[in-house]
């Protein structure tokens, strides 16, 4: 009895922490298991790479991130031959690992990518679950244990790229959004060590900020934001000081902006 009971406590706490905000980790386990990709849309810094991070080592599967940025090409996802010593050799890129070793493929903010990463994606998001590689004239099937799972963020830079709804119907799709005060407070208190009081306090001024999102801001103070607040704060740096450096200079260059942020700051934490 003891035994099994340790090597639970092991295995789970082995995992990444996340706490969920709703049944994602279900859904995306159904979706894991009926071989379904997954869409995950949410704003910058809400949990979307730790919920994948934590389901990987949930399924046991291994994890390929790519972060996409413009002038990412199929050919950076899919693999290309390189030169060496003795010659040309073909390279692997890492979908085609993935889907080579039956691991979770997760490209970040896919909508930043060229358009035609799309032509690669597309056969193996539907049922015959495929990546042919045009250069070698291989076809991979993939595995059952392969899962393709993409994010982006619908915020306000993406209104004009957006996704296609002929690939966005290729998917399971969650939408992630900070989490609710309760779950937030608790996210920082496991994150970083410190006690549920300021915790509570950094999650009140969260929601004061959130409220200033769609006046000044392109983009709100994210959990991650208020987790790096939360450690300059346990590290024994001046609250206001803190919440300055994560909460008001990372989100705003605007002098007039950043005075509001502050305003709101000072109300929680004293001027
Ligand atoms: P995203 O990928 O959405 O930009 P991340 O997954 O990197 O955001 O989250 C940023 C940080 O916020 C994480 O490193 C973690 O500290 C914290 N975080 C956010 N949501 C959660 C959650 N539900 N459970 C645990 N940590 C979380």
């Amino acid at each position: 009895m003891d035994t099994h009971v340790d090597t639970q406590t092991a295995s789970e706490t082995g995992l990444p922490f996340y706490l969920p905000q709703g049944n994602e980790t279900e859904l995306f386990e159904h979706a894991y298991r009926n071989r379904l990709p997954v869409l995950i849309k949410g704003p910058t810094g809400c949990g979307k790479t730790r919920f994948i991070n934590h389901m990987a080592a949930r399924l046991g599967r291994p994890l390929y991130t790519v972060a996409c940025h413009d002038d990412l090409t199929a050919a950076d996802l899919v693999g290309r031959y390189l030169i060496g010593d003795s010659g040309t050799y073909w390279n692997d890129g890492p979908l085609t690992r993935a889907v080579r070793e039956g691991a979770i493929c997760y490209l970040d903010e896919v909508v930043e990518a060229r358009k035609d990463t799309t032509v690669v994606l597309h056969p193996l998001t539907d049922d015959r679950r495929i990546l042919p590689l045009e250069r070698t004239g291989e076809t991979l099937h993939a595995p059952p244990e392969f899962m393709l799972v993409v994010s982006y963020n619908p915020g306000y830079q993406n209104l004009l790229k957006g996704m296609k709804p002929s690939t966005r119907q290729r998917f399971v799709a969650m939408s992630f959004d900070f989490p609710q005060p309760k779950v937030e407070v608790e996210i920082l208190c496991r994150e970083t060590g410190i006690e549920t009081a300021l915790a509570e306090r950094l999650v009140a001024l969260a929601g004061g900020l959130r409220a200033l999102k769609d006046h000044d801001l392109e983009e709100a103070a994210s959990t991650r934001l208020l987790v790096y607040a939360a450690t300059l704060i346990r590290s024994g740096f001046a609250p206001r000081d803190a919440c300055r450096a994560a909460l008001v200079e990372p989100l705003t260059d605007d002098a007039e902006t950043g005075a509001a942020l502050l305003e709101v700051i000072d109300a929680s934490f004293g001027g």
